[in-house]
């Protein structure tokens, strides 16, 4: 049977919009219960990278999430709601700022399902998952449309790695630090806790230096509906004006014969995309999209072409949370910003993601700059 993907718009957050749109989506796939068994308990798993306001276009906006806990309700499920930002580092503690600052303790307050912290986990294959999804009859994901200076996208493959244990995130990021190799471990991660549903946010999209303070919101007003991830990414790839195959999770998955990769076979219900006319998205400075040249070139063309974070001391506040998530514990306070030990440093910028403050800046090696990179 064909791979579908069904892509609505929304224009804005209103909340009777977004429970239509989404409404909408999921009675082109055939209605919710194609996805869901009703009465079943279902995990959820919205995108919270930050404690950051929806304005920002880091985190899943609240009334996606709202609208999918009204349709769950229907069908007599029961809701647990949860992710595992990464600003988690050594203090779990900091995933209630996380909830309570994207809106979404809120939003599991007014409808009272339970917000729960991944503080439990068992080893599947390499990596600690939370144990919710062995308590969980199916998993419900819900990823932002965002560009990544890592994958390139952070869409419905990348969204999984928040189902890891907030400090083993890091040492995945430290181990796995090639794009390559870090990109397999999110297809593991995606084999072992395939999501029976993923809707992704791209109402209010991320451009350019995604996935954090670093990014630029940008209205894209659509919804996406699925239950094939790499389809999901796909479509996402095409639509931000990306080769998919370019996108190493989506080469990698589909390697693997995980989920359809190949857009000409996907159906898309709902929108016609072409006719949307949408501007190619402007994508991170970090992502070099080598993928395509022999091994050895891209070898030789990354030890040159290189980037770094920096430090940009008037926008730092000393919050700490880089220094607590650098996996290479490379990163240092001075007497404003911080300052970063570039022997050790592996480019994995996780600090990047994990600043607030939009304190840290990705700097560029001279042949970068010269080949306009
Ligand atoms: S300084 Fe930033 S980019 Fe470098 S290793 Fe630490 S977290 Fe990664
Ligand atoms: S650079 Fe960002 S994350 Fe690091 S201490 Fe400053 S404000 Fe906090």
């Amino acid at each position: 049977m064909q791979t579908k993907v069904a892509a609505v718009k929304c224009d804005n957050y209103e909340a009777r919009a977004v429970e239509q749109a989404v409404r909408n989506s999921l009675s082109l796939l055939g209605g919710i219960s194609v996805f869901i068994k009703p009465g079943s308990k279902v995990l959820v798993k919205p995108n919270l990278l930050l404690p950051k306001g929806p304005e920002y276009a880091i985190t899943t906006h609240p009334q996606v999430l709202r609208a999918v806990i009204k349709m769950l309700k229907e069908q007599g499920c029961k809701i647990i709601v949860g992710d595992g930002p990464s600003v988690w580092g050594h203090y779990i503690q900091n995933v209630d700022e996380v909830y309570a600052g994207t809106g979404i303790k809120q939003v599991c307050q007014d409808e009272g399902v339970e917000l729960v912290r991944f503080d439990k986990r068992r080893m599947r294959q390499k990596f600690p998952l939370t144990t919710y999804l062995d308590e969980c009859d199916h998993l419900v994901s819900l990823p932002k449309f965002k560009t990544h200076e890592m994958t390139l996208i952070t869409g419905a493959v990348k969204n999984l790695f928040g189902l890891v244990s907030g400090t083993f995130k890091t040492e995945l990021h430290k181990n796995y630090f090639v794009p390559e190799e870090f990109s397999k471990i999110l297809v593991d991660i995606y084999a072992e806790a395939k999501p029976s549903l993923t809707i992704i946010d791209g109402i209010l999209a991320m451009e350019g230096d995604g996935p954090a303070t670093g990014g630029t919101p940008r209205h894209l007003g659509l919804l996406l509906a699925g239950a094939d991830c790499v389809a999901l990414d796909t479509v996402m790839a095409r639509i931000m004006g990306v080769n998919p195959l370019e996108v190493l999770t989506i080469k990698e998955a589909a390697r693997r014969k995980l989920g359809e990769s190949d857009f000409s076979k996907i159906r898309i219900e709902g929108e016609d995309l072409n006719q949307l006319k949408i501007r190619p998205f402007i994508l991170p400075k970090n992502s070099t999209r080598l993928t395509n040249l022999p091994p050895l070139v891209q070898k030789m063309f990354k030890s040159l072409v290189r980037y770094y974070p920096y430090s940009l001391p008037l926008k730092c506040t000393h919050c700490g949370h880089c220094v607590k998530v650098c996996p290479k514990q490379c990163i240092a306070f001075k007497r404003r910003g911080i300052i970063i030990d570039y022997k050790k440093c592996i480019a994995c910028f996780c600090c990047q993601e994990s600043c607030p403050e939009a304190a840290i800046g990705v700097k560029k090696s001279l042949l970068a700059k010269l080949i306009g990179l």
